[in-house]
């Protein structure tokens, strides 16, 4: 199977956190945590349609600036999530600049936030020609743990404790369509962008009677299908990819107990390992995993692939140690299972 999202840590480990989850067909981007991006190339910062961040302590926030600075004056909308406080932060973020020439701007910049408290969210929209002033007061919305959804996937979070709140995020495409290579050498198509289409197509439960058109090939004229017959041909149906994310997180009953619910069966886990277990004592102290505990969460949530990072410097040249650690944690608990 080839991928939907294709996640990738933005930094080194010993660097700040932060998950960049490129889709494979599209040119998009979502992201998890804005702490420094200057890694990612812009044209990549520029594929990013919607951001989670965790909290704003700044190693996992700074980014924003970057984020937004390189969106101003693009055909582009921003939607940004965050935890209790976050319209705020955002907010005395933008309060920062002075905008008093962005009204000539050719495109209006969208910005959408959205604060997530236990049980509701609170939405509030500003547009960059508007001087980011608010467009109206936040919008109250139940929440009952998808922070964010469209037809192909859906982005779930819960609120953890990090002795402030901070979110984990998992993201999970509701199926995956294989496309059998030789459905397309038998119907005589050749890949291109109407394959993004014809998934979209099946993600939006089209009628399977409903005509879909096939424009493979520019020089010759489209060709008319049923959705349902060409996905008989031409695409294999299997479960979705789900990736979840956790970082900063003190290791408690209940923090452990969100988390492996929340993570349960994910293809690919990024959590972080901050200390070593012998330095649980410090880890608590400052409301962090360390990696065994890491590892064994992992595997409590039988993910199928588990990546660590947001390393304490004191490690600096001893990554190793703590991915030997949490890999070891994460196959005994595994094994228990
Ligand atoms: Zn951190
Ligand atoms: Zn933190």
């Amino acid at each position: 199977m080839r991928p939907s999202f294709l996640p990738r840590l933005i930094n080194d480990p010993f660097d700040d956190p932060g998950l960049f989850i490129p889709f494979q067909f599209q040119n998009r981007a979502l992201i998890f945590d804005l702490g420094d991006i200057d890694c990612l190339a812009p044209k990549d910062i520029l594929k990013i349609s919607h951001a989670f961040v965790s909290h704003t302590h700044m190693d996992h926030f700074i980014g924003f600036d970057r984020l937004l600075r390189l969106s101003l004056g693009r055909p582009k909308n921003l939607s940004l999530y965050g935890p209790p406080g976050f319209l705020k932060n955002v907010e005395g973020k933008l309060a920062g600049y002075s905008w008093n020439l962005v009204d000539k701007y050719n495109y209006p910049l969208n910005l959408r936030l959205t604060e997530m408290h236990p049980y509701y969210t609170l939405c509030r929209q500003y547009r960059c020609r508007d001087k980011f002033q608010p467009l109206q007061d936040p919008v109250e919305q139940p929440f009952a743990g998808i922070l964010y959804e469209e037809p192909a996937f859906r982005v779930s979070a819960v609120i953890l404790d990090h002795k402030i709140p901070c979110l984990g995020f998992s993201i999970k495409e509701r199926f995956h369509v294989n496309i059998i290579k030789d459905g397309l050498t038998t119907l005589a198509l050749t890949p291109g962008p109407w394959l993004t289409e014809f998934k979209q197509a099946l993600y939006g439960q089209s009628d399977p009677a409903s005509k879909f058109e096939v424009r493979s090939d520019r020089q010759k004229p489209a060709r008319h299908f049923s959705l349902g017959e060409l996905a008989e041909k031409i695409a294999r149906i299997t479960p979705g990819q789900k990736i979840s994310y956790i970082t900063d997180v003190v290791y408690s009953a209940a923090n452990s107990e969100k988390i492996v619910e929340l993570a349960m069966g994910s293809d690919h886990l990024f959590i972080e390992a901050v200390f070593l277990d012998q330095d649980r004592e410090l880890a608590i102290k400052k409301h962090h995993l360390t990696a065994h505990q890491a590892g064994h969460l992992a595997g409590a949530a039988r993910v199928k692939q588990m990546t660590v990072f947001h390393f304490s410097p004191r490690y600096l040249g001893m990554a190793q140690r703590l991915q030997e650690e949490a890999g070891a944690a994460y196959e005994h608990c595994r094994r228990l299972k």
